[in-house]
């Protein structure tokens, strides 16, 4: 069973249900070594300020180590090239700080734990993050050493396992829990990590980046993303802009694949290289409060529920993870016959008849994004043109997590649950295939936007109307 600390004076600056302690322990005068994974930043993270107050209490050198894991969850070079820019901008900015940066590769809880047993910490801590993966490394880690282990939620703005204790139906549930809770966490940032005394503790020149990329081995067939800067800065900038842009337009238009009305933030949220509170906060200070009601709701209400499901639920990304009702009607129609079945290959190869279903695709794999209300489009169509629910779960999660930038996030496994599993959705009336779970058509589009003025701007050579 999992404990929060009791009280500490540590903490007197953080909301202590940010901290999760995963292995109880007195903390010794060794560095404090701050597992960094999913919030790569120095700005507005609460998991590296924790750490920093953690060291400098014990006069203690600060290390950040980060752990590559070759092919994680089939992330390709598009991926690890945004993550490694913003990394490398990061190790600049703390050695600037006076802490060491740390790159290790391999298997993360057996890498951390043989860094440790070399630095010899007086404690860890680490971000949070609800996939399997992550938190079997961490649970492995804390076990096999022997200092304390402290988790902080940096990602959530109300963390995940304060929220809510137990898996919700949807966002109808958690709203309440998180407007009830959000006062206590928006208005807080973290103090600004500072200048850390001492002795430099890393080494003399930063990592040598472009060899770790190589030694990743991941797809190159897969170009990087030119037109999103990593990184911290550009993640702010982006944030600006849209503030100065978007918002106005967001409530009206985020459904419009033709408008660019959505933040474009995913990414950099993705990836923490920008914190979702702050993002929270700056769109709040705008004061325009009916602009802000639609974003904040996907923001924080669609995301955290999204953790929810996969802190909750082992089987986020399999139809054993659907909800009775959904298991049920698809399971009553496994057998209606199908009027196209595409093989994942054709997915991939956006070679189905269906033209404007090709042109989200095939947007995805030269820009590593789609926009918001065609992945809902796309995920619909796999699981209508698939053999089998888990088939679709499985084309499905294997495009996102390969083509998309933000892929391989608990937004992807709920997003794709929602569509092929009536996940965070409710029964709707029966139908083909689909049973009661939420059917989409190329006619419902069409009613909301112009549909030939998508497939033309993604489409080579297909000149509008054509
Ligand atoms: C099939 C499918 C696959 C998806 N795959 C991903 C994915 O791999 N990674 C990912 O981050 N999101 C995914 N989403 C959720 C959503 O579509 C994207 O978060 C959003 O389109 C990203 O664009 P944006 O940053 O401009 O969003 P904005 O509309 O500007 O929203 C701001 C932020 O709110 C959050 N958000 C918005 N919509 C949702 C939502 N429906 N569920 C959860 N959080 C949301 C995101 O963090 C987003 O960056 C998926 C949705 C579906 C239906």
């Amino acid at each position: 069973m999992l404990s929060l600390p009791a009280r500490s004076d540590r903490i007197s600056f953080m909301n202590p249900a940010r901290v999760t302690v995963l292995k109880e322990g007195a903390q010794t005068t060794g560095p404090v070594l701050y597992w960094m994974s999913r919030d790569q930043r120095v700005a507005d993270n609460w998991a590296l300020s924790y750490a920093q107050s953690l060291a400098l209490s014990a006069g203690s050198p600060l290390f950040v180590v980060f752990c590559l894991s070759p092919n994680f969850l089939g992330a390709a070079a598009r991926q690890y090239e945004f993550m490694l820019a913003g990394l490398a901008q990061l190790e600049s900015r703390l050695r600037r700080l006076n802490i060491a940066f740390k790159v290790l590769a391999g298997n993360p809880a057996e890498e951390i734990v043989r860094f440790a047993k070399r630095i010899k910490p007086g404690a860890i801590v680490s971000d949070f993050d609800p996939l399997r993966i992550k938190m079997e490394w961490r649970f492995e880690a804390a076990a096999r050493l022997k200092i304390p282990f402290l988790e902080v939620d940096a990602h959530n703005i109300i963390p995940c396992r304060a929220v809510s204790g137990k898996l919700e139906y949807g966002a109808y549930t958690i709203r309440p829990k998180i407007k009830k809770r959000i006062g206590d966490f928006l208005d807080d940032l973290p103090p600004a990590v500072k200048k850390h005394p001492g002795e430099y503790p890393g080494e003399k020149n930063p990592p040598d980046w472009r060899r770790l990329l190589k030694s990743l081995g991941a797809a190159p067939s897969i170009p990087a993303v030119k037109e999103i800067v990593p990184g911290e800065k550009a993640a702010r900038a982006a944030l600006s802009s849209f503030l100065d842009q978007g918002l106005s337009k967001y409530d009206e238009a985020r459904n419009d694949p033709n408008e660019d009305a959505q933040s474009g933030l995913s990414p950099y949220l993705h990836f923490g290289q920008i914190s979702a509170q702050r993002v929270a906060v700056e769109t709040v200070r705008r004061g325009d409060a009916a602009a802000a009601a639609a974003f904040l709701e996907e923001l924080i209400v669609r995301r955290e529920l999204a953790d929810n499901f996969c802190l909750y639920n082992p089987f986020y990304d399999s139809p054993r993870g659907f909800p009775a009702w959904a298991r049920e009607t698809l399971n009553d129609h496994l057998k209606d016959a199908r009027e196209y079945i595409y093989t994942t290959e054709e997915f991939e190869g956006a070679r189905t008849h269906d033209e404007l279903w090709n042109a989200a695709q095939a947007g995805m794999v030269a820009a590593g994004r789609m926009h918001g209300y065609m992945r809902m489009y796309w995920g619909k169509k796999i699981l209508e043109w698939s053999e089998t629910p888990e088939q679709a779960m499985r084309t499905a999660i294997y495009l996102n997590d390969k083509y998309e930038l933000d892929g391989r996030d608990p937004n992807g496994y709920a997003g794709i649950a929602w569509c092929v599993g009536g996940v965070h959705d409710r029964p709707w009336p029966e139908r083909k295939v689909f049973g009661k779970i939420r059917f989409m058509n190329w006619k419902g589009c069409a009613s909301k936007f112009d549909v030939e003025k998508y497939i033309a701007g993604l489409t080579p050579g297909r000149a509008r109307g054509g």
